[in-house]
């Protein structure tokens, strides 16, 4: 069982088998927004962890890529997907997070963590066995960093507050975060809507020179939002996410189209398919 300490929100964990030299940063594609970062003996995984057969009863939508048979085998830490020491969650939608699919990996992989908003960590603790509700951490947007210390690198989650309003009542827990992984700063979107408050609030972090900004697509197509990325953020690599086979023949040009504002975009097209960056 991994070793928690509290005390300035510092957690140890212990053991992940791993062959990334923590000079690098792996990032893999998974399914839709999900995206798994590798780094030494280090494994994160970002909106990973659904189930695609949720909702019941219509087929799978945005994971075309991802079969059942994958996904059973990610919720289970088997190759090629291996253990999580850190699972981040965005927000509750089901093409982000379904408890079942994070409970599943937590049994298997005992070293597993998850960060989630705290609202929705308040209300599906009850789905999580009571020794695994203890290895879920739930974030307020004003949180300070969440540390966390693995035997060879240090990961921290800073939480930003960024808006989806994209449910009937509008006020549905979202965060985003800045992922710190070794010696990589990874900047994580989620759903964030594009306009308003979200990208005053994404300036006023004074974030800078990410490594990795992973982003729902449609912060690239919409031109302001893609003006603040491009012009100051500047995350040396960019990774569009939320793509799917529908969506993906339109947008795809797009998205290359506006590969010259940033110093590297990459557009995943398939299950696994995997960058990995070095240190600046
Ligand atoms: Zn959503
Ligand atoms: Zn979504």
């Amino acid at each position: 069982m991994p070793r928690i300490l509290i005390t300035g929100l510092v957690v140890l964990l212990y053991g992940c088998s791993g062959e990334m030299p923590s000079d690098h940063l792996e990032i893999s594609y998974i399914a839709n927004a999900g995206v798994r970062f590798r780094s030494g003996d280090t494994t994160v995984f970002s909106d990973a962890f659904f189930n695609i057969a949720v909702p019941p009863g219509v087929p799978p939508r945005l994971h075309d890529h991802l079969s059942r048979e994958d996904e059973l085998r990610l919720e289970s830490g088997q190759t090629p997907f291996g253990c999580a020491d850190l699972i981040l969650v965005t927000h509750e939608h089901d093409d982000h997070y379904t408890s079942d699919a994070v409970r599943n990996h937590l049994e298997h992989c005992e070293q597993a963590l998850v960060v989630m908003p705290a609202d929705l960590s308040g209300k599906d603790r009850s789905q999580y066995p009571a020794l695994d509700a203890d290895r879920i951490f739930g974030l307020d947007a004003e949180d300070r960093p969440l540390y966390i210390d693995s035997q060879s690198d240090s990961l921290t989650v800073l939480p930003i507050a960024l808006k989806h309003s994209n449910d009937p009542e509008g006020n549905m827990p979202h965060l985003g975060y800045l992922l710190t992984l070794a010696q990589f700063r990874v900047l994580i979107l989620g759903d964030a809507d594009t306009p308003g408050e979200n990208l005053d609030h994404l300036q006023d972090t004074g974030i800078r020179n990410p490594d990795v900004a992973v982003i729902p697509y449609w912060w690239v197509t919409d031109t302001n939002t893609r003006g603040v990325l491009s012009q100051g953020i500047r995350p040396r690599l960019l990774v569009p996410v939320h793509l799917n086979r529908g969506n993906r023949s339109e947008l795809v040009p797009a998205i290359n189209q506006v590969a010259g504002e940033f110093e590297w975009v990459e557009v995943p097209n398939s299950l696994l398919e995997t960058v990995a960056i070095g240190l600046p």
